[in-house]
């Protein structure tokens, strides 16, 4: 075959489709709840509404604009709403009525791509990096501008949309871009984008972490970002490739979009951490026997704590999650409880626990990427060990292989296992 210019100009285009950066859409409504009801009651256009319990006692859950501007925001009390902005219009809202425009909006981003995150009701990532020549769209930005196009059409209301290769990138963007946002962070811009943010910003870090951040004189993402890695603490990890832009869960273009998790509502809320251990050390079991049944390996561990700390919504209490890469890739249930072990030693979470859950991430099949090396960890004995385990709990079930189990056992465990997440 000759190599003439169109047959070069064809591998030119394809290497450089293949090798392109993900294209990650962080699409978010713009005050929800508060816009719904003015939309519908035009004599609440542009006064401050606000949606959620109603003083003395209630909750905000929504806010629109025009009470932002008095400092009015969700989670606040009510009762301080009112101090703040008296003009301000109480709704106790129509949650039904909500869940319909999500649907529609739903509709909406599903007509740009399949692979969609919802996080909640009126929010979801977007991928849109397999479908963007299906599209024919020019560029991401084209892509952001018809998704807010397509929704006013729908709903008559107004979404803020972020555009970055990094999930966390792209929602960052769409906050920053609001009211009516469209805010593109270019693949070879984002740790620039990054930088100046105050590193509360990152994901993980709550106030605990702030302040031993501030300790060492990191204010920034960007004083975090460059920092040498082998100086960066191992529970700080993740952090720091987050910092640099880094984020595992859409960079890592071998990872396969799946996790495996088991989690657990305790009947009594435990503070014991012998008991916590003990359960962490069950559920990294059964996440691992189920990475070997299917192949696999992973490379990032989460564990998620729900503290005792009740939440506006009714029935919901603050959930915290920690996680860590490993330095390799693993099927193993001690290394994986090991980690998730250090993250409850080393996470900053609150004691006593009503729910722990342990997943495995980052998730590789060996003859993908890199390939994967074999380490020390994985000592013949290991392997044989973990050959045995899974060959009893195939035939007895998982109860049958527990590990070290004690006290865990009268904590009762209720079943709230979540397979394949
Ligand atoms: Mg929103």
């Amino acid at each position: 075959m000759r190599w003439d210019t169109r047959w070069l100009c064809h591998v030119l285009r394809s290497t450089l489709h293949m090798s392109s950066a993900p294209v990650i859409l962080h699409a978010d409504m713009d005050a929800f709840y508060a816009s719904v009801e003015q939309r519908d009651r035009p004599e609440l256009k542009g006064r401050p509404v606000v949606v959620g319990g109603k003083p003395p006692r209630g909750v905000i859950s929504a806010a629109s604009y025009e009470a932002r501007r008095f400092g009015v925001h969700s989670a606040m009390p009510a009762i301080e709403a009112q101090r703040r902005c008296p003009d301000a219009v109480f709704l106790s809202g129509d949650m039904a009525k909500y869940g319909r425009e999500s649907k529609k909006i739903r509709a909406v981003f599903e007509e740009f791509s399949p692979d969609i995150e919802p996080l909640s009701l009126d929010e979801a990532f977007i991928d849109v990096t397999a479908t963007m020549r299906a599209l024919r769209a020019e560029s991401p930005l084209e892509v952001g501008r018809r998704l807010k196009e397509r929704v006013r059409e729908e709903t008559d209301l107004v979404v803020s949309v972020g555009i970055a290769p990094v999930k966390m990138v792209a929602k960052i963007a769409s906050d920053l871009s609001k009211p009516d946002g469209l805010l593109q962070v270019e693949p070879g811009g984002v740790r620039e984008f990054l930088a100046p943010l105050p590193i509360s910003r990152l994901w993980g870090v709550g106030a605990v972490t702030e302040e031993r951040m501030r300790l060492r004189g990191l204010l920034t993402i960007g004083d975090l970002a460059q920092l040498d890695g082998g100086a960066v603490a191992t529970s700080l990890r993740g952090l720091w490739h987050l910092a640099r832009g880094e984020d595992v869960r859409s960079v890592d273009r071998d990872r396969e979009a799946r996790s495996y998790g088991e989690e657990n509502t305790f009947a009594v809320d435990v503070a014991d951490d012998q008991i916590l251990s003990d359960v962490i050390g069950q559920h990294a079991d059964a996440v691992a026997r189920r990475l070997r049944r299917d192949g696999v390996f992973a490379r990032v561990v989460r564990l998620k704590v729900k503290s005792t700390e009740k939440l506006a919504r009714p029935g919901k209490y603050r959930a915290y999650t920690r996680q860590l890469t490993l330095p390799e890739s693993t099927d193993d249930g001690v290394t994986l409880a090991d980690a998730a072990r250090r993250l409850l030693r080393d996470g900053e979470l609150p004691r006593p626990i009503r729910l722990v859950g342990v997943t495995a991430a980052g998730i590789h099949t060996p003859d993908r990427g890199a390939g994967r090396q074999l380490s020390i960890f994985d000592a013949p004995s290991t392997r044989a060990l973990n050959e045995a385990l899974d060959h009893i709990a195939n035939r007895h079930g998982r109860d049958a292989v527990r590990r070290g189990v004690g006290k865990a056992d009268r904590a009762s465990l209720t079943s709230q296992i979540k397979r394949g997440d």
